[in-house]
């Protein structure tokens, strides 16, 4: 029997898991962190850096009889900013052991660095897949005026993919989940079959799987959305009955949203391949085809998008990347 998601967030509260819904200035809207009434007293996730969210999050607390100095264990489910910014606030007040992704903490610790060579990195890939110069400029401005709602986090607890995290009542699984960012964890209790996803899956709007630099420092680009559907495939084989997202409401039916998601990646693919066939084309040339001008609104967002799909048709061996002056263009292969 499937449940209703309120019925799902009533079964998660009746296993000490509350959803915390914490204000964002993103057009993502409010943020889902969670708080664990276990041993350690948990949250998951932290909302961004402002005062709102600072005195949400006390209020939300207040209304289950706790206070942030109470807490005792702060788990962070992946590197965006709308999920971890009061991690230095909620840590310098409660003293709270900080656990996340152990290949994450060198990036979560040094934010501000991490966050310059991030834009740096995008920067590069925009111009290389033929996004105007003036685009980008404004893209990291923008950037650079989010920051502040970013904070740096000091992992004292890394976790290895697999790891198993002891409470009084439960164990949870941390699982490495990549592709929404290359630091998605997911936290799995198999008892009780809940899965605490993050922006692994969400249900209202697809994940997108941002391209961005890999943890392990290397400088090859990854391949952000094979990763995510690879990462998908094996969320699917888990016989979760609630998942509990970092945005809206719960997903109560993993198998079906996953199945969707991968068929809309298809389609999206097929069309970028039509476009391929008519002409040579850059990401930005794919991107504006599309999306019209939101490829230069969002011109970072749609590029990941595209060079995404174009990913799994290079795999396989349907279309090839050509450099001539300096631009990738996607061409059908020989
Ligand atoms: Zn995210």
């Amino acid at each position: 029997m499937t449940l209703t998601p309120e019925q799902a967030l009533e079964q998660a509260a009746l296993a000490g898991i509350h959803c915390l819904r914490i204000p964002t200035p993103f057009a993502v809207g409010r943020v889902n962190c969670y708080l664990l009434e276990d041993e350690p007293l948990t949250l998951i996730d932290t909302g961004p850096n402002s005062g709102k969210a600072l005195d949400e999050l006390q209020s939300q607390l207040d209304q289950r009889g706790h206070s942030i100095d109470d807490l005792e264990l702060l788990i962070i489910t992946h590197q965006h900013i709308d999920h971890l910014g009061l991690a230095e606030i909620v840590v310098q007040r409660s003293g709270a052991e900080v656990a996340a992704l152990g290949a994450a903490t060198e990036r979560l610790a040094n934010f501000d660095q991490d966050a310059e060579a991030e834009d740096r990195f995008a920067v590069e890939l925009m111009l290389r897949n033929g996004i105007p110069e003036e685009v980008t400029v404004a893209l990291r401005s923008v950037s650079r005026s989010f920051r502040g709602w970013g904070s740096r986090v000091e992992v004292t607890q890394p976790l290895a993919d697999g790891q198993a995290l002891p409470f009084r009542d439960r164990t949870l699984r941390a699982i490495h989940r990549p592709g929404h960012s290359p630091s998605d964890t997911v936290f799995w209790d198999e008892q009780r079959r809940i899965l605490i996803a993050a922006d692994h899956l969400i249900a209202h709007i697809s994940s997108n799987p941002l391209i961005s630099r890999p943890l392990d420092g290397s400088s090859k680009r990854p391949q952000a959305l094979v990763t995510y559907i690879e990462s998908m495939l094996e969320t699917r084989a888990m016989p979760a009955e609630i998942v509990l997202s970092g945005h809206g409401e719960p997903i109560v039916d993993h198998v079906a949203l996953i199945d969707d998601r991968i068929a809309k990646h298809e389609r999206r693919k097929e069309k970028i391949y039509e476009l391929i066939a008519e002409q040579p084309r850059s990401g930005f040339d794919i991107a504006q085809a599309i999306w019209g001008n939101v490829a230069v609104t969002q011109a970072f967002l749609t590029l990941s998008e595209v060079i995404g799909h174009a990913d799994l048709l290079v795999n396989e061996g349907r279309v090839r990347e050509a450099n001539d002056d300096g631009i990738t263009r996607y061409t059908l292969s020989d």
